[in-house]
């Protein structure tokens, strides 16, 4: 669970003013370890919760560095909380998603950096997507 003071600390790190959407929204995706899409993050939240609010807040949260998108192999979009490090101007954490296809959950692998890639000339990368399926630690275990 995040405490109050973690998301405290991000929409201050962020410049954003705290409502009580933004807190909520954080508090979801501070609580798991996998990525959410906004479906997922409108189901855990309460349940008179505005939806437009709650898009206009992950648009926010994406443009300021918050919340980065994880692609995987399905077409739902999912976020996940970005890494301390992470603003506006530059995304610092890049690092390996993970599918599982027994949960199907898409896992931030934090620690897991994407490996350095020798482009041809001529391409200059500007973002950069990793993404690797198989079982995750916890159905592994099962
Ligand atoms: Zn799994
Ligand atoms: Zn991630």
């Amino acid at each position: 669970m995040a405490t109050p003071d973690h998301i405290s600390l991000t929409l201050a790190r962020h410049g954003l003013r705290h409502t009580p959407m933004r807190r909520a929204v954080l508090d979801v995706l501070f609580s798991k370890s996998f990525a959410l899409s906004s479906n997922d993050i409108e189901q855990a939240l309460e349940a008179d919760s505005d939806r437009i609010t709650l898009y206009r807040t992950l648009r926010t949260f994406e443009q300021k560095g918050v919340i980065h998108r994880v692609l995987d192999s399905s077409d739902v979009i999912r976020f996940a909380a970005c890494s301390v490090a992470c603003t506006e101007q530059a995304h610092a954490d890049d690092h390996v998603h993970f599918k599982c296809s027994a949960c199907e959950r898409t896992y931030c692998l934090t620690q897991v950096a994407i490996p350095a890639v020798q482009l041809p000339g001529g391409f200059r990368a500007t973002h950069r997507d990793y993404l690797m399926s198989g079982v995750c630690q916890q159905c592994h275990a099962e």
